[in-house]
């Protein structure tokens, strides 16, 4: 077991000023139990808290990290940003080189810079909304698109059903025009617009949903969805928040699976280099909708802050085909290294990818066969506490994974081999806790 002693120190302090302890609430630990580490440094690919306990960090603070902590060149490039001064509230050279960046790496036209995921696809939502003056939005099940009060929908017990709120705060009116569908499937897509085909908007997909762990779209969903809202006068928002510019250079598009580009598309993480900055950007015509161009209103006091967009651009300027083969190859050998260690155990499983986003659901069957994960039912049927166990027992043994069996898994491009015999190590260790834990 390791020391967590600062650790439970400051989670009791910040208890007392902050609800539940965190900032955010997967943080807290509350899916697998324990006491969440207070992190005190980064370098590379591990992760050092409190008390000293050193890991290999497979979260990349949910996804930006993707060079590694504290690389130097971003390191370099933010110390100097910031010698120049902070924040200035106008237009600033860096922010035109990452919107540069981002048309070249993208199918995106134009590109507007928010500062979280949050606020791209509730300013895509709106402009979807200004642009077609319509007003209903279709969203999937188990796809997370940030705290945007639309979206925290769930749907009713039909499967064309409007949302209901996920959360008190949201008011049934904020989303009695969102329509929330399962994942992957054709049927309800089609059947929706059959029934308020003139009323939508838009409909807003993660490009691979990583969010209740990995599932990745099956039969051209996206392009499926790209099509169909064409056909009905909607536009197609793919949320590349989590995907973009970390499965390929521009993302889950990228990979070539879906061949019609999105009207609008929604960026974070990655772009930011680990500072706040996200974008959404999409057809040159759409985005001239936009306030000052058009009519649609959107501002921001720090959106394109001139120490996010540098640490941003350097991120993406350093991230070269190299890294991406070497990010494909790394997340290859790590699903290796944890499914046989499962396997080996007898640990019934499933592996899920989207490039090198995957995850690694801990799904039981009768009949012992591990079938696709298509959506959220598939991915709620976890054996949650074999998650936890394998989880701690990861912990204890130096490598730091996602506190929720319903997240995607990070690798950064600084995973050496020194990372990966640890990963090696506590897998053979966490299987066998997972194994002793009965369904
Ligand atoms: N969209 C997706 C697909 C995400 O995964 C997230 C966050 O995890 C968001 C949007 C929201 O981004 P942020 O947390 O920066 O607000």
């Amino acid at each position: 077991m390791s020391d967590t002693e600062r650790s439970a120190k400051l989670f009791d302090r910040a208890s007392a000023v902050t609800p539940g302890g965190v900032n955010s609430p997967v943080r807290a630990f509350r899916a697998v139990g324990g006491v969440p580490r207070f992190m005190a440094s980064g370098d590379g690919c591990h992760i050092t808290d409190v008390d000293g306990n050193t890991y290999v960090d497979l979260v990349c603070s949910w996804g930006p990290m993707l060079l590694g902590h504290a690389h130097p060149e971003v390191t370099a490039a933010v110390q100097a940003a910031v010698s120049r001064g902070t924040s200035y509230g106008t237009p600033t050279e860096a922010e035109v080189e990452l919107g540069e960046e981002i048309v070249a790496r993208t199918p995106v036209e134009k590109v507007r810079l928010v500062s979280s995921g949050t606020e791209a696809t509730m300013s895509a939502l709106r402009l979807a909304r200004g642009a077609t003056g319509r007003a209903k939005i279709v969203k999937f099940a188990g796809c997370y698109h940030g705290h945007v009060d639309a979206l925290l929908a769930q749907a009713g017990s039909g499967v064309i059903t409007l949302g209901i709120p996920g959360t008190p705060g949201v008011t049934e009116a904020t989303t009695a025009d969102t329509i929330v569908l399962p994942y992957n499937d054709q049927e309800a897509v089609t059947a929706a617009f059959a029934q308020y085909g003139d009323q939508i908007a838009a409909v807003i997909t993660e490009a691979a949903p990583g969010n209740m762990g990995v599932v990745p779209p099956s039969n051209h969903f996206n392009d499926f969805l790209a099509k169909t809202c064409k056909a009905n006068g909607a536009l197609f928002i793919s949320d590349e928040v989590m995907t973009g510019f970390r499965i390929t250079r521009s993302g889950f598009f990228g990979l070539g699976y879906d061949t019609i580009a999105p009207d609008l598309m929604t960026f974070g993480k990655v772009m930011g280099g680990g500072f706040p900055a996200a974008a959404f950007g999409g057809r040159a015509d759409l985005m001239s909708h936009l306030a000052p161009e058009g009519s649609v209103y959107q501002a921001g006091t720090l959106s394109g802050n001139p120490i996010a967009t540098t640490a941003g651009l350097t991120t993406l300027r350093l991230a070269t085909e190299d890294v991406y083969k070497k990010l494909d190859q790394t997340a290859e050998t790590v699903v290796r290294i944890v499914t046989s260690a499962l396997g080996r155990n007898g640990v019934p499983h499933r592996t899920q990818s989207a490039g090198n986003l995957f995850s690694i659901f801990f799904v039981d069957s009768a009949d012992g066969v591990t079938r696709p994960i298509r959506d959220f039912t598939g991915a709620s049927a976890q054996v949650l506490p074999r998650y936890a166990a394998f989880f701690h027992a990861m912990l204890d043994n130096g490598v730091y994974l996602p506190p929720s069996a319903f997240e995607a898994w990070f690798v950064s491009a600084a995973i050496d081999d020194d990372a990966l015999a640890t990963i090696e190590k506590a897998a053979l260790v966490a299987a066998k806790a997972a194994a002793a834990v009965e369904n």
